[in-house]
């Protein structure tokens, strides 16, 4: 038993606009580093990573692996399968994160995918599968998977997104709904903004990075008090067990590149009811706006803001403390300074420990004052946050 940090959907190099160095030892030294005790693979349905994996991960014998020398980071298999398929007479995207017990049931899903399209060109592989065929054949291999959708609410690629998704769970999986636990909030979107959706109230919600690059690992997470062991974590996410699930650790919605509507190229940044007087048009290209996930989140809503179900997981908002050090700085997230005060802070404490953990005391004898005073309103949630919008992240503020 111990307190498990777990980021449980990442990516490898094998897939697009992905770094190099998402390979597992690398994403290891760095969990070990941020505090992250649990790791997604990543991108298990691809052949060259799944090469990678079983030559670098040795199995615990608890449906986790590790690797050689660092012993303190778990890994979970886990990939991510882009569906797009035709529903309903309208193209339907919508991304599913798919985990998995051991390499041998990672083969078979594999070999079922590999032969109805081609899961070699990404790690992220692009299916004409539906998302029910989809969840219908990982079941099928196993009962032991589990199967989230991810990232629910960004416009392009999620079961309920505005331009390509579903109104709900029923429509998109049909007599698969009831096999789907939990769902992936993403990172413009944080639990009370779901909570406002009572048909969501059974479901768990997951917070996970979707890193593609090992400084954003644990961007979100997930907080277990569980024993490190997978099927004790499946049982813990399927009965959404709060004594076991301590909390999830979210981006401000806002800093999400999704969060509010509006038209990257032109410099439009709408609030739903912006967007409403604007009838959902772009003032200045005349075309559609890209709706966020506040508006299709409203839209869905069958409750007011503030509604706090009796059985919600707890919530954690924290910034990256590389996003805290740059923004007190006044430099660049991969500038050497901001890289040099990381390094200086994380050579003490893990980062998920002088984000949450450690006293106002401990924080100024390890960093820069101003960093600690940044971490500090973080903590209390003061600060000032531009809202991102159609692919442009938000943006914080502490100076
Ligand atoms: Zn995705
Ligand atoms: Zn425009």
């Amino acid at each position: 038993m111990g307190r498990i940090i777990a980021d449980l959907h990442v990516h490898s190099g094998y897939s697009r606009a992905t770094s190099k160095d998402m390979t597992v030892r690398t994403m290891a030294e760095w969990a070990r580093r941020k505090g992250i005790s649990l790791l997604g693979t990543g991108d298990f349905t691809h052949p060259a990573h799944l090469e990678d994996l079983t030559r670098d991960l040795r199995p615990q014998g608890n449906g986790l692996y590790s690797v050689e020398g660092i012993p303190e980071v778990s890994f979970m298999l886990t990939a991510e399968v882009s569906s797009i398929y035709s529903f309903g007479g309208r193209v339907r995207k919508v991304h599913n994160l798919i985990y998995a017990p051991d390499l041998g049931v990672v083969r078979k899903i594999n070999m079922v995918l590999g032969g109805m399209g081609n899961i070699v060109s990404d790690g992220r592989p692009i299916l004409g599968l539906s998302a029910k065929d989809l969840i219908k054949i990982v079941l099928d291999i196993s009962n032991d998977c589990l199967f989230v959708p991810a990232h629910v609410w960004t416009p392009w690629f999620s079961v309920f997104g505005s331009k390509s998704g579903f109104d709900s769970l029923e429509e998109c999986f049909q007599e698969y709904a009831k096999e789907v636990y939990a769902i992936e909030t993403g990172l413009s979107s944080d639990p009370a903004m779901n909570w406002r959706i009572s048909g969501l109230d059974r479901l768990t919600l997951l917070s996970n990075s979707d890193a593609h690059s090992p400084s954003k690992l644990g961007r979100e997470a997930n907080v277990f008090d569980c024993s490190m062991d997978y099927y004790e974590i499946m049982d813990v996410i399927k009965t959404k067990d709060k004594s076991r699930f301590l909390c999830t650790i979210e981006f401000f919605p806002e800093e999400g590149k999704y969060h509010f509507d509006g038209h990257r190229e032109c410099g439009i940044s709408f609030t739903p009811d912006d967007t409403e007087k604007h009838k959902g048009i772009c003032p200045v290209c005349l075309r559609g706006l890209t709706v966020g996930v506040m508006n299709r989140v409203s839209e869905l809503a069958d409750r007011a803001e503030g509604y706090i179900p009796t059985d919600a997981i707890g919530v954690k908002h924290a910034v990256p403390l590389q996003e805290i050090i740059a923004s007190v700085f006044g430099a660049g997230v991969n500038t050497k300074k901001v890289r040099n005060e990381y390094d200086r802070i994380t050579a003490v404490y893990s980062e998920f420990e002088a984000l949450l953990d450690i006293s106002a005391g401990q924080l100024q004898e390890v960093c820069d004052e101003r960093v600690a005073r940044g971490v500090l309103r973080v903590r209390a949630g003061a600060l000032e946050i531009i809202p991102g919008y159609d692919g442009v992240f938000g943006k914080v503020s502490m100076r």
